[in-house]
C-alpha cells in the first residue's frame, strides 16, 4: 500500500519535496475499519507539513489507488533508527578497531577466538587446520587459508594466535597483515633499521600474514617476506597465512614464493550453508543475551547467503531492535526492513515459513496453532490460506508444504488449496484478504 501511495507522491510532488518529506516518512499502521492510518515522520518539521497537506493526499490516493476510506490520518514524530545504526557501524568498524590493536606488540585482538568461532561443513578443515597449528603442530606449515571476504580468515588465524599464547605464554607469535609487513619494511628502509626490523619478525614462533594477496606486484617486499618465511620455517617457527584466491592466481607473486606458500597446507573457507548461518546467529544471539524468535533467525539465515560480515551487519541491527522492542520482540517485518534497508533482501525468494508468519499475525494466531492440528474454525481457515498462499507463490511441492505444516499428508494440502481456490471465486471478501496477504507477503 505505501509504496503504491509514495509512487503517486513522487508522481505529483517536486523532487526535492518527495525525498525530504514522502520518502523518510513510513505507513507504521492502518486500520481499514476504524478509517484511520498512521504515519512516521522523523522530525517536527515533517510533521506539519504532513498535517498541513499530505495527509489529505494521502487519503485521496489511499482511495484512489486501493477504493480505501481514510477519514483520520494520524501523524507522529519517531526518531530514526538509521542514525543509531551508523553509529554502531562506526565503533564497531572492525578495521578501525585493527588499527587501534595494531599499536601493540603482537597486534593480536582478543575478541577473536576459537569458542566463539562456529564449525560448520564449509570452514571446518581450515578450523582444524587452525586449531593443530594453534597448539604446536607442525604438520600444516606453512598453513595458507583462503577464500572470499567475510568468511572468516582473519578470525580463524587470529584465532590461532591467541590460541597459541593461551597454549604456551613464552612463545613469539605475531599478527600482521601483507599490507603492515610492506609499510614496515618502507620505513624501516628509509629510517636504516631494517636489522631490527628483521630480528623482531624472523624470531617469530608463529607468524600469522594476513591477505598474502597484496604481496602482488612488490617485489622488494617479497624478497623480504621470502627470506623471513625461509628464516622461520628453518628455525622450526610456525606460519599461518591467509589470502583471497590460490598463490597461483595472484598476480606478479615470484615464482619461488607460489610454491613455497604451498609446501605445508592449502585450505579453502567456503560460504556457509544454511544451518551453519543459523547456527552463527544463534551464537551471536547467545553471546549477546539476545532473545531472537527462531522464526527471525531462520529468516535471516535463508536471506542473507553471501558472506558472515553481512549476516554480522543485519545481526547487528536485529540487536538494536530486540534492545527497543521490548516484549514484542523482533519481528520477520523488522527484518524485512533491516534487509531492504541493507538492500539485502532475496525478495525473489519467499519462503513457507514468511507465508505462515504473515498469515498468522494478519488472523492474529501463533505460529504454533496456524501450523498445528487444531480444527477450530477460526484457525482451519488460516490454516487452509497459508496452505494456498505457500502453493501459490513458492515453488514447494504438496508434500513440502504438508511438512513445513507440522508434518501434514500431501492430500491435506491439496484438499485446502482447491478449497479456497474455489471459494475465492464466490467469495469476494475471502479474495479481498488474499489480495491484502499476497501484498504483504511479497512486500508492497
Ligand atoms: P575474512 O577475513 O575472511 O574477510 P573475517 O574473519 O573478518 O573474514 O570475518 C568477518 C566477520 O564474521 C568477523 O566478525 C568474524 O568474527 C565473523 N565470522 C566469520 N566466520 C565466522 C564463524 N564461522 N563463526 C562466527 N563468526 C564468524
Ligand atoms: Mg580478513
Amino acid at each position: 500500500l505505501w509504496s503504491v501511495i509514495a509512487d503517486r507522491f513522487e508522481q505529483t510532488l517536486e523532487r526535492p519535496s518527495y525525498e525530504t518529506f514522502i520518502q523518510p516518512a513510513r505507513l507504521a499502521n492502518f486500520d481499514e475499519n476504524g478509517h484511520t492510518a498512521v504515519i512516521e515522520v522523523p522530525n517536527k518539521l515533517s510533521r506539519d507539513r504532513w498535517l498541513n497537506t499530505y495527509s489529505q493526499q494521502f487519503t485521496t490516493f489511499a482511495f484512489e489507488t486501493n477504493q480505501m476510506l481514510l477519514s483520520n490520518i494520524e501523524v507522529r514524530i519517531v526518531e530514526p533508527v538509521v542514525d543509531l545504526f551508523e553509529e554502531i557501524d562506526k565503533t564497531d568498524n572492525p578495521e578501525i578497531a585493527r588499527k587501534q590493536v595494531l599499536k601493540h606488540g603482537n597486534n593480536l585482538d582478543p575478541k577473536y577466538i576459537f569458542d566463539t568461532f562456529v564449525v560448520g561443513a564449509t570452514n571446518k578443515l581450515a578450523h582444524g587446520a587452525a586449531l593443530a597449528v594453534s597448539e604446536g603442530s607442525l604438520e600444516y606449515n606453512p598453513l595458507l587459508i583462503y577464500g572470499g571476504v567475510g568468511l572468516g580468515k582473519t578470525h580463524l588465524m587470529q584465532a590461532t594466535g591467541n590460541n597459541a599464547l593461551k597454549e604456551n605464554p613464552n612463545q613469539k607469535v605475531l599478527y600482521v597483515t601483507s599490507e603492515q609487513f610492506t609499510n614496515d619494511f618502507i620505513s624501516a628502509v628509509r629510517n636504516g633499521t631494517t636489522e631490527k626490523l628483521r630480528d623482531e619478525y624472523r624470531s617469530a614462533d608463529l607468524l600469522l600474514v594476513d591477505d598474502v594477496q597484496f604481496l602482488s606486484g612488490k617485489e622488494s617486499t617479497q624478497e623480504e617476506f621470502f627470506h623471513t618465511f625461509n628464516d622461520i620455517l628453518g628455525h622450526n617457527g610456525r606460519i599461518v597465512m591467509t589470502s583471497d584466491r590460490l598463490p597461483k592466481d595472484i598476480p606478479d607473486l615470484q615464482d619461488r614464493l607460489v610454491s613455497r606458500f604451498q609446501w605445508g597446507l592449502s585450505v579453502d573457507i567456503n560460504k556457509p550453508d544454511f544451518e551453519t548461518r543459523i547456527a552463527i546467529l544463534l551464537e551471536k544471539a547467545e553471546k549477546e543475551h539476545i532473545d531472537v524468535d527462531r522464526n527471525v533467525i531462520e529468516y535471516i539465515a535463508k536471506q542473507v547467503d553471501s558472506n558472515v560480515r553481512e549476516l554480522e551487519g543485519v545481526f547487528k541491527r536485529v540487536s538494536v531492535i530486540a534492545k527497543f522492542a521490548g516484549n514484542a520482540g523482533v519481528t520477520i517485518d523488522d527484518a524485512t526492513k533491516i534487509l531492504a534497508d541493507l538492500d539485502i533482501a532475496r525478495k525473489s525468494e519467499i519462503t513457507i515459513a514468511f507465508i505462515q508468519e504473515t498469515v498468522a499475525k494478519y488472523y492474529g494466531l501463533s505460529i504454533v496453532d496456524l501450523k498445528g492440528k487444531k480444527r477450530n474454525k477460526e484457525i482451519v481457515m488460516p490454516r487452509q490460506i497459508a496452505m494456498y498462499l505457500a502453493r501459490d507463490m513458492t515453488d514447494n511441492s504438496l508434500p513440502n508444504i504438508g511438512r513445513e505444516f507440522g508434518g501434514k499428508d500431501h492430500t491435506t494440502v491439496m484438499h485446502a488449496t482447491e478449497k479456497i481456490a474455489t471459494e475465492i471465486e464466490k467469495d469476494s471478501a475471502l479474495q479481498k484478504n488474499i489480495n491484502t496477504l499476497k501484498q504483504q507477503i511479497n512486500g508492497e
